[in-house]
């Protein structure tokens, strides 16, 4: 028996992810006027994680790693004026359209109605929420949770507060570690719809071996599968 659906946000909804590799390919093009030919990715990488804890998920922090990869790459030589370009790189991202995936209105609609629909996404507040109301899906979402981070004990307690059964739950998205994986450990069904871009940072080596683990090539996909479990099917 299922009776919610689940979904995150960034890259299952609306295209995230290549805001942030446009902008890393634009912070390479300042660093490189100081070290040529420098590939940036592992550096910023490695600042980004350092931050994780401090600055949580988000552009605002994105732009502090940004700035501080800057600074180190470049051993302080990034003038003021190249750290201003940086912070408009990260405005611009804020103020990016919000761009919908395909089959997103129509897996929406076809849910809403037959389940209880809600939308839970890490990240900054003010961020996803402006994100939220940009994409003009707001209305499709019974409830909407931004968690600074998606573990099974972050899931549990949004699960307690709103009376959800977790094994009666389907959540759908693009990380295997943000999005499926807890869900699993809570007892319910992880559905893993992959983006074509993914940051590092949720990447995963295999895929679990169990009867609530689903992959669907789109979200289109998804009101079959629903319409499987709900017949007793394995999906
Ligand atoms: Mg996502």
């Amino acid at each position: 028996m299922i009776d919610t659906v689940a979904f995150d946000a960034d890259d299952t909804l609306w295209h995230n992810e290549h805001l942030f590799q446009d902008t890393q390919k634009a912070l390479e093009a300042i660093v490189q006027r100081y070290r040529p030919g420098e590939d940036i990715h592992g550096a910023l990488f490695a600042v980004e994680m350092k931050n994780l804890a401090l600055f949580g998920y988000g552009i605002k922090g994105f732009m502090l790693s940004m700035v501080e990869a800057a600074i180190q790459i470049t051993e302080g030589r990034v003038t003021a004026e190249e750290i201003h370009e940086i912070i408009a790189l990260g405005k611009a991202m804020m103020e990016a359209p919000v761009d919908l995936l395909d089959d997103v209105e129509q897996t929406l609609g076809a849910v809403k109605g037959r389940f209880r629909v809600i939308l839970i996404t890490k990240g900054d507040i003010v961020d996803q929420t402006s994100k939220i109301e940009r994409s003009g899906l707001a209305g499709h979402f019974e409830q909407v949770e931004i968690v600074p981070r998606k573990d099974a004990g972050i899931y549990r307690a949004i699960f307690e507060r709103h009376g959800i059964a977790p094994e009666r739950t389907v959540m759908v998205g693009n990380s295997m570690p943000s999005d499926v994986l807890p869900m699993l450990e809570l007892g319910g069904h992880g559905v893993h719809v992959p983006y074509t871009l993914l940051w590092a940072h949720e990447a995963h080596d295999e895929d679990p071996e169990s009867e609530r683990f689903h992959r669907l090539e789109r979200l289109g996909e998804l009101p079959a599968l629903l319409d499987r479990l709900l017949s007793g099917g394995q999906g």
